[in-house]
């Protein structure tokens, strides 16, 4: 009924597998998992960054990359990072207006899309963006962690490469870190592997065997999640200490914008009991967070923002409990309002 977690670093000689950082037996069947949900050829890795990096190598030197100016911040500081040392260009756009996306592509190698997006919860319209980069010859990527591949199917709609951070939904028990990239082109599938048995930034078999465990219960999680999410959104719209929802109509990830300024809304992370406080998300485990108590935030996403991870509580818990931390604290009751330099 379960699949073993194979312990090994090298195997024997003239066998299947080789040695650890070529392949495992576990990964494999957590890569097998993932590649019938989105349906292409999965690679796993160490975590979503590793993964990240690794499509973002298959740039050449000196390469362009085509970017919208928000994502997960990972991903912008590694553009950035990129773009500073000369290693490549990148031509920022707004993928939500198709004819400069269009127009940015010609000569470009890669088209990095994230929808929706990390924290401001943006969504593009995937299908005419990929069909632009397809016609440009340009290699488009969906980072498309916050959807999952019970939402969105970015393959499907005509994407090359897809990036998950599995450490999100796809595990969805904040117990570990992994990323996984799937891709159609068997090619750019051997290319991946082939990089990742040289770089090492290969994912842990217990890992792996972790997120298959969490993958058995993706659907359940993200159904109940995403109806709890739903109702949250339509109580939010009422509340007097929120100013703003941000939801996209699908997911489980809600971001509000809290009446007053970061110490106020700092404050509501440090009154509620169940809702942990804490970054990251995808858990069973509702969170939230001010996301710019990190520096390296977009300047982009307001001060008041609090992210919201929903999971998989009971609704009315979570309501209670969100409610009561909206109302005012006494002053000093949220914790350190100076950013802190990462969070995810
Ligand atoms: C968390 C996250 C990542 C980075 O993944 P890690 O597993 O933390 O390395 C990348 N993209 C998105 C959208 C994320 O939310």
């Amino acid at each position: 009924m379960n699949p073993p977690i194979v312990l090994s670093s090298t195997f024997h000689a003239g066998g299947e597998m080789a040695y650890g950082r070529y392949g495992n037996p576990t990964w494999e069947m957590f890569e097998s998992a993932v590649g019938a949900l989105e349906g292409g050829a999965a690679t796993s890795y160490a975590s979503g960054m590793a993964a990240i990096a690794a499509v973002l190598d298959l740039v050449p030197e000196g390469g362009t990359v085509v970017a919208g100016p928000h994502a997960y911040h990972g991903t912008l500081a590694m553009l950035a990072q990129l773009e500073e040392r000369g290693r490549v260009t990148v031509r920022r756009v707004d993928p939500t207006d198709l004819d400069a996306v269009v127009a940015a592509l010609p000569g470009a190698d890669l088209l990095w899309l994230e929808s929706p997006t990390n924290p401001l919860l943006h969504v593009v319209d995937l299908p005419p963006l990929l069909a632009a980069a397809r016609e440009a010859g340009v290699v488009s990527v969906v980072d498309s962690t916050f959807a999952t591949p019970l939402l969105q199917r970015p393959l499907e709609d005509g994407a090359a490469v897809v990036v998950h951070s599995a450490t999100k939904y796809l595990s969805g028990h904040s117990d570990l870190l992994m990323g996984v990239v799937v891709v159609r082109d068997a090619e750019l599938a051997r290319r991946l592997v082939a990089h990742r048995s040289l770089h090492g930034a290969i994912p842990g078999s217990v890992e792996a065997w972790l997120a298959l465990r969490g993958m058995r219960t993706l659907h359940l999680r993200m159904e109940r999640a995403q109806a709890s999410a739903a109702e949250l959104v339509k109580r939010l719209r009422g509340h007097r200490r929120v100013t703003r929802v941000h939801y996209p109509g699908f997911g489980a990830i809600v971001s509000i914008e809290v009446e007053g300024d970061a110490a106020t809304a700092q404050a509501v992370c440090g009154a509620t009991r169940l809702w942990v406080h804490t970054t990251s998300l995808g858990g069973v485990e509702s969170s939230l967070e001010r996301r710019r108590r990190w520096a390296g935030e977009h300047p982009d996403v307001p001060e008041t923002l609090l992210r919201l991870s929903v999971g998989i509580e009971d609704v009315d818990d979570l309501w209670r409990d969100l409610d009561s931390a909206l109302e005012p604290a006494p002053s000093g009751e949220g914790g350190p309002v100076a950013a802190a330099s990462y969070g995810v």
